[in-house]
């Protein structure tokens, strides 16, 4: 008997997407550095399927059918690159190593033309959704070469989350596409948990509310428009209550949120493609600064003055409800317009639609919005951002007097909302008619002689600033 699927690297995720595997009916090779977790595996959930477990690369090897498919699922990095050389040699033509950690996609492209060299596919995939997605059905997003996913895709689909009976997997692109939307969708994910946390913090201090009658409220949210995990599980926290000092438990840890990187990765990504993913960026900087303990204990031995005390006005939560959802709409516009970006670049030809499908479920941001965007991608996949579709523009202009008033409400109460500030500064600077970005031509041409471009004729000009001022010059 031969394996279908190969899994190798059998910590948590490996593990899962192992059992998942079997669970679907498909026979799977078994593999790790470490032989104990291919038999703890064995020995604990060896029932749930059929597993073929192997010691040795070579034994793992020869236990799967042709062509091969060794998914890898060890720590990303140099790990990855290790397993890659232990397995290349053992493979034949045709066969496909699957990388599902998390990888970044600039690794994924090297890696996918020094195999693709060798006669083998080199599929760097995405996955969300944690363990529990690994094993109940993840969201999927493999790379690759097409002629890799007719071989791959239906067993992916098979162990992917389903909407409606529709798998959420789908071939992203070739090479590194797949894991580029990944690293997007995590960016996306750390700016929605910002825009979260910037929400409950306003209901807390400007509000006066209670962790436990803010957890309610989100529950509430999660009802609407809102709808989504995030939503769903921070209420779960939020109405936790610590068992040995009674307080809520969102008061005894410590405020200093930590980061894997793929958050970083996002942001360096656009700042190399041009895009403003202001969102993202803000949070992965607020994560920084709540980070970095030694500037904010010296700021509180300062003691940095705050504003002078002013009344909080208005309908506090439902305007915060509305600045959350138009904040959220401009971070994922931006991720989105993001991954466009990144497909012109990289001829991927993705297709974003099809990536708001397959977060719909098995992801850590999976909501209800998401068909929305899916809808308005439907409607024109060239879309040039997600805010002049028809369902968000209107969103976004029913909310946005609310979203003013609570960006005004958290500077005059001086709590900081930067996910909330900078995502309504990216909306006014799209609307503006005029940007300060001719003044700002105008320094560049005045103290470098970079030139500029003028609205009522063709061509570069350099004006001769130290003489006259009047001069104009075609570069
Ligand atoms: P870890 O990232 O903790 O990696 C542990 C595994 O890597 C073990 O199987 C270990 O083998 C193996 N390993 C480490 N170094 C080497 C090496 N040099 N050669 C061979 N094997 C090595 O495991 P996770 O299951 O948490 O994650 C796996 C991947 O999935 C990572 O890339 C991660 O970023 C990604 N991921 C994780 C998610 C999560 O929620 N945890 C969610 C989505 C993706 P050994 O047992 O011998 O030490």
């Amino acid at each position: 008997q031969k394996a279908q699927i190969g899994v190798t690297g059998l910590a948590v995720m490996g593990r899962n997407l192992a059992r998942n595997f079997a669970r679907h009916g498909h026979t799977v090779a078994l593999h790790n550095r470490s032989y104990h977790r291919t038999k703890e595996l064995v020995e604990n959930f060896g029932d749930e399927g059929t597993f073929l477990p192997a010691e040795t690369a070579e034994d793992f090897v020869a236990s799967l059918e042709k062509p091969r498919r060794v998914i890898i699922m060890v720590k990303a990095g140099k790990p990855t690159d290790d397993v890659i050389d232990e397995f290349a040699p053992l493979l034949e033509e045709g066969d496909m190593l699957i990388d599902a950690g998390n990888a970044h996609f600039a690794d994924t492209r090297r890696r996918e033309a020094a195999l693709k060299a060798k006669g083998l596919h080199f599929v760097g995939t995405g996955v969300s959704g944690g363990e529990e997605g690994a094993l109940h059905g993840p969201s999927i997003m493999p790379g690759g070469s097409k002629e890799s996913y007719k071989a791959l895709g239906p067993l992916l689909e098979d162990i992917s989350a389903k909407v409606d009976g529709e798998p959420c997997c789908v071939h992203v692109g070739p090479d590194g596409a797949g894991h580029f939307v990944k690293m997007v969708h995590n960016g996306i994910e750390y700016a929605d948990m910002q825009l979260i946390a910037e929400a409950y913090d306003l209901l807390r201090q400007a509000g006066g509310h209670s962790p436990a009658d803010i957890a309610e409220i989100f529950t509430g949210w999660n009802e609407g428009r809102l709808g989504s995990y995030l939503i769903e599980i921070t209420a779960e926290v939020l109405k936790q209550v610590d068992p040995d000092s009674g307080k809520p438990f969102v008061d005894i840890v410590v405020d200093q949120a930590e980061q894997k990187g793929t958050g970083r990765w996002t942001v360096q990504s656009a700042l190399d493609l041009g895009v403003p993913v202001s969102g993202i960026a803000e949070a992965v900087f607020a994560r920084a600064l709540s980070g970095g303990a030694d500037v904010r204990s010296a700021a509180a031995k300062a003691g940095l003055p705050g504003p002078t005390a002013s009344p909080v006005g208005g309908d506090l939560q439902a305007d915060v409800e509305q600045a959350l959802f138009a904040s959220k709409i401009v971070a994922y516009a931006q991720g989105f317009q993001q991954i466009q970006a990144a497909s012109a670049e990289y001829d991927w030809e993705i297709d974003p639609g099809a990536m708001a499908k397959i977060w719909r479920a098995g992801c850590i941001i999976r909501a209800k919005f998401l068909d929305f965007i899916k809808q308005a991608y439907d409607k024109d996949q060239n879309l040039a951002t997600l805010l002049v579709d028809d369902y968000f523009l209107d969103a976004v202009a029913g909310a946005q007097d609310a979203w003013r008033r609570v960006v005004v409400t958290a500077a005059e109460q001086g709590i900081p909302a930067p996910g909330f500030a900078s995502a309504l500064a990216y909306y006014d600077g799209l609307r503006a008619k005029r940007l300060p970005a001719a003044l700002i031509q105008g320094q560049r041409d005045f103290f470098g002689a970079h030139t500029y471009h003028r609205t009522d004729k063709e061509g570069a000009f350099h004006t001769l600033w130290a003489a006259d001022g009047r001069k104009e010059i075609s570069a």
